[in-house]
This record gives C-alpha cells, sequence and structure tokens, in this order.
C-alpha cells in the first residue's frame, strides 16, 4: 500500500495559491455572522502539487474497473461506458445548471428528460415515466408506494407483497420499508417460478407480485403471461425489476408482459460508470392505471412546444427527490441512447445474450451449471464440483484477481451454493471471452492439482482477503489527523 500522504503533511508546503478574497473582513462578518467564521485554519494536510497527484494516481490504480479489466459482476452489468457519455454530461450548458433555475431558463435540460422519458415509455411498454428516483432501490421503492396509495385509492388495504426466492435482496428489503408483509414463492427445478406456488399464495391480502425477467438466473420466465393474469385476477399488481435491462432492449416489452410498473438502471442498461455508490438514477415507468400516482413534478410539454414543470396532480405519491433525479446520469443515458438507435439498442441484447451463452457453453464442463436451457445476459454456475476437491467459490473468486478479473458475483442468487454469477455483457470482445475460459479452465486444474495456491490467492492484490463483515459493519472511510505526543 502507498503511504497516505495525509500523514506526512508538511506544514507550509503547498499544491495550490488561493488568491486573496476581495471581501472586506467587516462584510464577511455582516454576511455571515461571525458564529460561521473559522477562528483558526482548518488543520488539512500540506503537500505538493506532485506529491497529491502521484498519491492519487497510485491510489486509482489500485481498483480494478472496467476501463482497466474486464469485470463480470452478474447483476450489475459492468459493460464499457462510452466517453462520449461523458463529454455530453459535462457540456457547461447541462453541467453548470442550478436545479433552483426557472422552468424557462432550463428548457434544453427538460426537453432531453422529456425526451429521455419517451424513449423509456417506448423501451417497456409503459408510457408514462418518472426520472426521479436515484437507484434501482428508490426506484423499487417508488413503484411499491405508488402501488399502496392505488389499492388504498380503491379501498382495499393489501398487506402482502409476494418476491420469489431468487430476488435480488432489495426487493424483499423494498417491500418491507413501505410497510408490506414479504411472502416468498418458490422456484421449480428449472429455476422459473413455480405458478402452482404463485397460485398457493396469491389472495385478496396480496398488493403485488415483484419479479424480474429474465430473473436473477439469467433465465427468460417463459411462463409470465400465465403469471400476469393469475396476478390481475386477485386483484394485485405485477412489479418488474428491470435493473437487468440488457437482457431484452428492443426485444420484448414488460408492458407487454401485463407488468404494470418497471424500474430501471439506467447506470447498468445504459451505461453509466457504477460501483462504488453512485450516482445512479431509477426511473419508474408505469401503466395507465398508476399514471395518476407517478411523483411530482411532471415534465409536461406545452402546446406550444415549451416544456414545464406540472405540480397539480392530486394523487401523486409526493416527490421522491430534492429536485428532479441525478440528471448527469440522465444527460448520460440519453448520450447513449442516440448514439446507438433503435437497431443498434436490440443489437446490444442480442450480443450481451450471445456473450453469455458462449461462456456457459465453454465453462459448463469443468463447473456445474445447474440450470441447462439457454440462458439471457447472465447464467449462474456452482462450484460444488470444486468445492468437493477442497476450494470454495470465494477461493476461485479470488484466485481470478491474479489474473486481472474481477471476480463474477458470488454467493448469489441464495437457492444456487457455491453459485458463480457471471454477466460478460456485449461489450467485450471474443478475445477476451475467451481469455477469461482459459483462466478459468486453468484455476479449475488449480484446483485439482494445486489447491493450496487457489486457497491463499490473492498472490498479486496489494491487499489480500479482508474481513468483508467488519469493512460492512465498522467502514472506516475518514482520515483523521494522527494524534502526535507532544
Ligand atoms: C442492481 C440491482 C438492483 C438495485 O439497483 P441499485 O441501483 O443498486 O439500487 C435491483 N435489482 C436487481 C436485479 C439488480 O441487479
Amino acid at each position: 500500500m502507498p503511504t497516505l500522504i495525509f500523514d506526512q503533511s508538511i506544514p507550509g508546503r503547498r499544491g495550490v495559491t488561493i488568491p486573496a478574497s476581495g471581501v472586506p473582513e467587516r462584510d464577511l462578518l455582516e454576511l455571515l455572522g461571525p458564529e460561521l467564521l473559522r477562528q483558526s485554519p482548518p488543520e488539512l494536510p500540506e503537500q505538493s502539487e506532485l506529491e497529491v497527484v502521484r498519491h492519487y494516481t497510485r491510489l486509482s490504480q489500485l481498483n480494478h474497473s472496467i476501463d482497466t479489466g474486464f469485470y463480470p459482476l452478474g447483476s450489475c452489468t459492468m459493460k464499457y461506458n462510452p466517453k462520449v457519455n461523458e463529454a455530453v454530461a459535462r457540456l457547461p450548458g447541462f453541467a453548470d445548471l442550478h436545479p433552483y433555475q426557472p422552468a424557462e431558463q432550463v428548457q434544453g435540460a427538460l426537453a432531453l428528460m422529456y425526451d429521455l422519458q419517451s424513449w423509456l415509455g417506448a423501451l417497456t411498454g409503459l408510457p408514462h415515466v418518472c426520472l426521479q428516483p436515484a437507484a434501482g432501490a428508490h426506484g423499487e421503492l417508488t413503484g411499491i408506494l405508488m402501488i399502496k396509495h392505488y389499492h388504498r385509492h380503491h379501498g382495499n388495504r393489501r398487506t402482502k407483497v409476494l418476491v420469489p426466492d431468487s430476488a435480488h435482496g432489495t426487493n424483499p428489503a423494498t417491500a418491507a420499508m413501505a410497510g408490506f408483509e414479504v411472502v416468498t414463492v418458490q422456484s421449480n427445478e428449472r429455476g422459473l417460478v413455480s405458478v402452482a406456488d404463485l397460485k398457493a399464495h396469491l389472495d385478496d391480502q396480496v398488493a403485488a407480485f415483484m419479479l424480474t425477467n429474465p430473473n436473477t438466473l439469467g433465465l427468460f420466465e417463459e411462463d409470465i403471461l400465465a403469471i400476469s393474469q393469475a396476478v390481475h385476477e386477485a386483484g394485485a399488481l405485477l412489479y418488474y425489476d428491470g435493473a437487468n435491462f440488457n437482457a431484452i432492449l428492443g426485444a420484448v416489452r414488460p408492458g407487454d408482459m401485463g407488468f404494470d410498473v418497471v424500474h430501471q438502471n439506467l447506470h447498468k442498461t445504459f451505461s453509466t460508470p457504477h460501483g462504488g455508490g453512485g450516482p445512479g438514477s431509477g426511473p419508474v415507468a408505469v401503466s395507465e392505471r398508476l399514471a395518476p400516482f407517478l411523483p411530482v413534478p411532471a415534465i409536461v410539454r406545452r402546446p406550444d412546444g415549451s416544456y414545464a414543470l406540472d405540480f397539480e396532480r392530486p394523487l401523486a405519491i409526493g416527490r421522491m427527490k430534492a429536485f428532479f433525479g441525478n440528471f448527469g446520469v440522465l444527460a448520460r443515458a440519453y448520450a447513449y441512447i442516440y448514439a446507438h438507435g433503435h437497431e443498434g439498442l436490440r443489437q446490444v441484447s442480442r450480443d450481451a445474450v450471445l456473450s453469455a451463452n458462449y461462456l456457459k457453453a465453454r465453462l459448463g464442463d469443468a463447473y456445474e451449471v445447474p440450470f441447462a436451457q439457454s440462458c439471457m445476459h447472465e447464467f449462474v454456475m456452482t462450484s460444488d464440483r470444486q468445492k468437493a476437491q477442497g476450494v470454495n467459490t470465494l477461493s476461485i473468486a479470488k484466485r481470478l484477481i491474479d489474473f486481472g478479473i474481477h471476480p463474477p458475483t458470488i454467493y448469489f442468487p441464495l437457492i444456487v451454493h457455491e453459485a458463480m454469477m457471471v454477466e460478460p455483457t456485449e461489450t467485450e470482445s471474443k478475445e477476451e471471452l475467451d481469455r477469461f475460459v482459459e483462466v478459468m479452465l486453468q484455476i479449475a486444474d488449480e484446483v485439482r492439482d494445486t489447491p493450496d495456491l487457489v486457497n491463499s490467492a490473492p498472490h498479486t492484490a496489494p491487499i489480500g482477503r479482508v474481513d468483508e463483515v467488519l469493512a460492512a459493519r465498522k467502514p472506516n472511510v475518514r482520515w483523521r489527523k494522527p494524534q502526535t505526543a507532544r
């Protein structure tokens, strides 16, 4: 690990020269009040510009990223983010806007948002869209709260939300946060929702069924029309977790499958850098019956072609976020969509699905693939066989780091033991996919011949194995000035 330059502060050393303030001190006192003025300078580390540049450049190189290597992290869609998106998001006319500017002054930004809403409406088959939610999980909360208000508006207080046992953890968490009891629906032996178990749980207390299609095993729910019919016959609504839209972009629409509401992760499917906590964007798209409940303000187009913010929506659930969403992510998604167009977006999904099936076919002998049917944009393997040889999935994941490859998602979905969930995405070349295959096959050989080598990996990373539980429960992310003895 490089040493922290913060700990090597040298008093008086400077990287920048701050110009003298043009505001006289007595005016500052009057403007801010004495309580807001510092009495002593902040205790910031003092270093030269060169040392600061080297420090942050070294730090940035410690991280794996999609710009430095393959990143097959299932369910996360770590695809390449084209740099033109960054240029668009940084255009001064977008980046320098202030959220308090009146609508007349931000017509370009509103036009972009309106247009993006239309695209998302067209791609989902659910025409009414709100761009406010700041992440996928936030979009889920928005959607489920709308469903709650919908039932209340119709005089029902339904108490339960159904989720499949393969669901992403945010689904049950969302339903619980919105005050619902979470009821699990079993998957069948093919990794799909058991329609019989679903029907057994459907009654007049069920508000919604939350589903992902393809599901988190990367499998397409072929019975989706029977599922949506059963859910609607019970008076419940169908929620689509569209975080993994990469699989079906331009090929099939949740609205046509009978879903009432979908959230999308713009930061996954529509290529915004993510991982490490955001910012993201999780717009929701809904059918006619949920449209009145969408958050305010709505972006509307007036007959004269200008755009405005509409707050007059009596049934709206309120606001889900200060201002209008993470606008920079919206600008990136817009750029991505226009760079591809209809046909290009369709090709994205075809290629994502092809890549996943290619890897599944090539790795299916060395590792076990529990569900044999062809997959969508990702697939799940198990290292049960390797575990029997004394090496678990965690060690295989750690060993991949030695080859400059980010591990896949592991131990998820929960219904597959020793799971490894691989999502190659459409942006990797066949050569890179082949290299991944060679590495995985080599690791399978190592498990058989030199298991200690795998069990003690990683060998090349700056940090070996960390206590992940401690890191999650007690994250230490703040620098404090070391206490020096006086
Ligand atoms: C990523 C993901 C989410 C959550 O999205 P965030 O933006 O991380 O909140 C929800 N569901 C699925 C299936 C996902 O892959």
